[in-house]
Parts: C-alpha cells; structure tokens; sequence
C-alpha cells in the first residue's frame, strides 16, 4: 500500500529543512496573520484563505480583526455584523462555523484554543488541515498541515502518484510532513511549504530553476513536475438560469429579502429573484408575472440591465437583472425589508447582489 511508502529514504532530511527554511526566512511575505502567532488571528486567517487568495484576504482580515479583536469579541458579536464583515469573501459557512466554534472556545475551554489534536479538531469548522495549521504555526507543535497546496508541493518532491482528489490521499501526505517536519521550528516549516507551493511551486508552470529544494525534487529529476500532482476533476457544475429584480418603492425604497438560514448563502440578503426552468418564463413579460406571483405584489419591470454570471464550486448562477417599481403597500418582516440607499450597506449581501446594485446604480447615472 502506497500509504507504507518510506519517505525518508527518498530525502536528505536535514539538509532539505535547512534550504527550506533559510529560504522562507530570507523570502516570506510580509502578511498581517505572520506579525504575532496569536491563535485566534491564526485561525481566522487560515479559515479566510481556504478558497480565496492571499491577495484579496488581505484587507478582509484587518478589517475582521478590527471589529473582533479577540474570541470574547467574536463570540458576543451579532451575526448580521459577522456576515457583513465577510460580505464578498464567499462560502459563508465558514465564517458561521468559525463563530460557532469560538462560542464554544469561549465557554467551553476560558476563552483560549485548545493545544490537544483531539480538543481543536471537536470544533465547528476545523477540518484536519486548520487544526494542523493552528497547532503548529501558533503553538509550534508538530503537527501535519496538509492543503491541497502543500499536497501539489510534496507530490512533486516526493515523486507521490496518489489522487489528491482522494479523501484517502490525505493521510500519504500527512505522513510525509510527519517524517519530512522541522522539530526545531515546526511553525515555519509548515509555512515554508506553504509559501513555496504560493511563489515557486505553483499549479501551473512552477519556477523549478528558482526552487531552493530543487535538488531535493524527484519530480524536477525526472522532468515530471507539469504531470504531477495527479488530481482526478470534480463532478460537473449545474447552471441555474435566474431572473432578479432590483424593485422601488414609490417612496424610493428598495425591496431586500433575507435568504432561508440554511442552504447556499444562508442569512444574507438579496434582491428578490425566481429559478427560470423553461425558455417561454424568460419572455419579460412571464418572468413580471412570475414576480407578481411570488411576491403578492403589482410589480412593474422597467428594463434589462444588464446580465451577470456568478461561479460556484458546484453551480454557476446565470442572472438576468431587471429593474422594476412595486406598490406602496408591502409589509415588512424579518425577512423582507425596504431600504433606501445608505441604509442598504448595512446588510450583508452575497457579491452576486452586489454587482446587482452596482449595475443599477449604474444605469441611473
Ligand atoms: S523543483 Fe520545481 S517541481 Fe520541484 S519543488 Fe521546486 S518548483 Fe516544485
């Protein structure tokens, strides 16, 4: 079984950590989450990048630690505001997971997390790879922390054939950290992997003549890194084809809905939109009466506004934007509202709604 394979007949150990590190210590970027090792920030930080770039994390992390300093804060805060401060980020289970678990963190174990494998990975959220990441980079134990990045790194260095899109694959590559960490600094090693699959081992076209485990690499001996790692593709994405409405009221006030709290993008708001199944319900005038069906109102669609398509891991969102005029009269609820402008940042709305808005606001001006 590949799972008995023996890395540390493949690898000088000692020298591969030492050209590892003196490179992550010379080449590290300068990110916010790497100014203390705060377990908290770890945590928050390695629960933002799963899915979305170090990039675009950036300015979502100052912002989230500047509203929840601490796991007290996280905790206590309303879960309007946690879903606003992760407004445009994406998967918001995520952050709904993480609040749940730093309750728990909270009441639970005083408010610190815990250092014990099996405690961190009993909370909301922490997958094998957080609870890895956590435990080695704030505490420095050492602990596997294995992504699909560090998966991409180790395949190619250790010449691994196993199918990352495997759950089972995992395991390979736990016990390759396992036999391959620094005991001395498991916390850089751990992130020296990572920063290496970001920088110079990347998906495509990794910069081998840059590497500095490159003589260490199997795969670059044998002129195979472009093959590896071997990653069997997802089943196919679904493509919902949707109408959505931005509608006003005669008081210049916009009709939002809150979606159900569970589900895809449970809890955040939206303008009010219909699944359009057959081409006939696309003609304007069957999607205004789909409208006025589901909403119990008069609605009044002005114009196309434009068009926009939104990605998911598993489904692609096709909408067609409408602008429109309801009557006075729609009662308000929890889950529907009338905002005006200024009031409307207030809500947490999925990026999807956001561009919504932005193309009507567009077309008024
Ligand atoms: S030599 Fe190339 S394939 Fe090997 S670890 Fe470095 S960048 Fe990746």
């Amino acid at each position: 079984m590949l799972i008995e394979q023996n890395f540390t007949k493949k690898i000088n150990i000692n020298a591969f950590q030492q050209d590892l590190l003196t490179w992550f210590e010379r080449e590290q970027r300068d990110l916010p989450w790497r100014k203390d090792k705060d377990p908290y920030k770890v945590w928050v930080s390695e629960i933002m990048l799963q899915q979305t770039r170090v990039d675009s994390v950036i300015p979502y992390f100052n912002r989230f630690i500047d509203w929840f300093p601490t796991i007290e804060d996280l905790a206590e805060a309303d879960e309007d505001k946690v879903l606003k401060a992760w407004e445009g980020l994406g998967y918001y289970s995520r952050v709904r997971n993480l609040q749940s678990a730093v309750k728990e963190v909270k009441e639970k174990y005083n408010g610190e997390v815990p250092k014990s494998p099996e405690e961190i990975s009993g909370l909301k959220g922490v997958g094998p790879y957080t609870a890895g990441a956590i435990l080695s980079i704030a505490y420095g134990l050492p602990e596997p922390a294995v992504d699909g990045n560090v998966m991409r790194v180790l395949s190619r260095i250790l010449l691994i054939w196993d199918d990352i899109a495997k759950p089972a694959s995992r395991k390979v590559f736990e016990k390759a950290v396992r036999e391959l960490i620094s005991h001395e600094d498991p916390s850089a090693f751990n992130q020296a992997l990572m920063e290496l699959g970001a920088l110079i081992c990347t998906p495509t076209s990794p910069s081998c003549l840059l590497c500095p485990v490159r003589e260490h690499c199997h795969a670059f001996e044998e002129g195979v890194q472009e093959q590896l790692p071997v990653k069997t593709k997802k089943t196919k994405t679904r493509h919902v084809q949707l109408a959505s409405a931005i509608l006003m009221d005669e008081k210049g006030r916009f009709l939002i809905h809150k979606r159900p709290e569970s589900g895809l993008l449970a809890n955040l708001w939206e303008f009010p939109n219909i699944e359009l199944q057959h081409p006939l319900q696309f003609e304007r005038e069957a999607v205004k009466q789909q409208f006025s069906q589901s909403l119990h109102l008069e609605v009044h669609l002005e114009k196309i506004i434009g068009q926009i398509e939104h990605v998911f891991s598993h489904l692609i969102w096709n909408i067609e934007v409408y602008a429109g005029k309801i009557s006075a009269s729609v009662p308000e609820n929890e889950d529907w509202k009338l905002v005006t402008t200024e009031q409307i940042q207030e809500f947490a709305f999925p990026v999807p709604h956001q561009k919504m808005f932005k193309l009507y606001q567009d077309s008024q001006s």
